[in-house]
């Protein structure tokens, strides 16, 4: 059988899932995995060449909450497709002044914050402790900031990203906290992504979308709730419009980046602790497409 040629995954955040759902043809691909469903059918297609396999994140219509997304299924799914890399994006609240809303942002930090999601693929039978001090891949960061200047809106190029658990925003007590511990960027979605991505042996990094200003700033004079949540959505779309084009521009050059692959590619290779004799064959088959080349 021939090997399954390396694509790039995208995972389209808020906004993004719909206006790529919208624009990318291909073909659809909707299986069960052994963590489940993912959340949406993935479609594969190219970009000027480049393989590539799309996934709305919060699902068709936007219909899973950020707790309640299948992250284990969704890149289990990728993986299985052939993803070695991973271009995520999502809608964020800035922590500083100078991210504004409709700039882009490649973060290249996280403090995670979340705790009712499943962030491991190894909490049964095997164990393996990866390395996570930078969670995102600073080749995938270069090749998305590398097509800065031809994006149309300022590209900041390095930011902490704090993951909330929500689906309530934060306490202005809690926004002046996250602040103050230095984070830039407040969102609910690359976390546990990312750690995933990293355990399936794939490159991540993510386009961060901010869309308002967290509740640590004061609004300026009256605000009418309703204008302001049009505002919001009007800055999503804006940005989403960059995003898509900066996604695009960045992988229809990622060729080279794909063919060469990336330290990433074999982040379990020291990492699984288990003695592999005690390991079920029950694990060994539920994990086989992340661990077989090690056991
Ligand atoms: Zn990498």
């Amino acid at each position: 059988m021939a090997a399954i040629k390396p694509r790039i995954g995208i995972i389209g955040g808020s906004g993004l899932g719909h206006a790529m759902t919208q624009q990318t043809t291909g073909q659809e691909h909707y299986f069960e995995t052994p963590f489940g469903m993912p959340s949406a059918p993935i479609i594969t297609s190219e970009i000027n060449g480049v393989p590539i396999a799309f996934l709305a994140r919060h699902g068709r219509g936007h219909v899973f909450n950020p707790s309640v997304i299948n992250y284990r299924a969704n890149i289990y799914a990728l993986k299985s497709l052939g993803v070695t890399s991973i271009i995520a994006s999502g809608a964020v609240g800035s922590l500083v002044e100078e991210m504004q809303p409709k700039h882009l942002v490649i973060p290249d930090q996280v403090i995670d914050k979340t705790f009712k999601r499943d962030n491991t693929f190894f909490d049964d039978g095997i164990v393996a402790h990866v390395d996570f001090a930078w969670p995102f891949c600073d080749k995938l960061r270069k090749l998305l900031l590398s097509v800065a200047s031809e994006v149309n809106t300022t590209v900041h190029n390095k930011a902490t990203y704090v993951c909330m658990e929500g689906p309530q925003f934060s306490t202005r007590a809690e926004s002046l906290l996250h602040k103050s511990w230095g984070a830039h960027l407040i969102g609910m979605t690359c976390m546990p992504e990312a750690r995933l991505a990293r355990e399936a042996e794939m490159c991540y990094a993510l386009v961060a979308l901010p869309t308002d200003y967290d509740c640590w700033r004061e609004p300026k004079g009256d605000i009418d709730k309703h204008k302001l949540i049009a505002e919001i959505i009007g800055n999503l779309n804006e940005a989403t419009e960059n995003a898509v084009n900066m996604i695009k521009l960045a992988v229809s050059k990622a060729g080279d980046f794909l063919e060469q692959g990336c330290e990433h590619n074999s982040s379990l290779e020291l990492a699984i602790w288990s003695d592999k004799s005690k390991m079920s064959l029950k694990t060994k088959e539920k994990l086989n497409l992340l661990v077989k080349k090690y056991i």
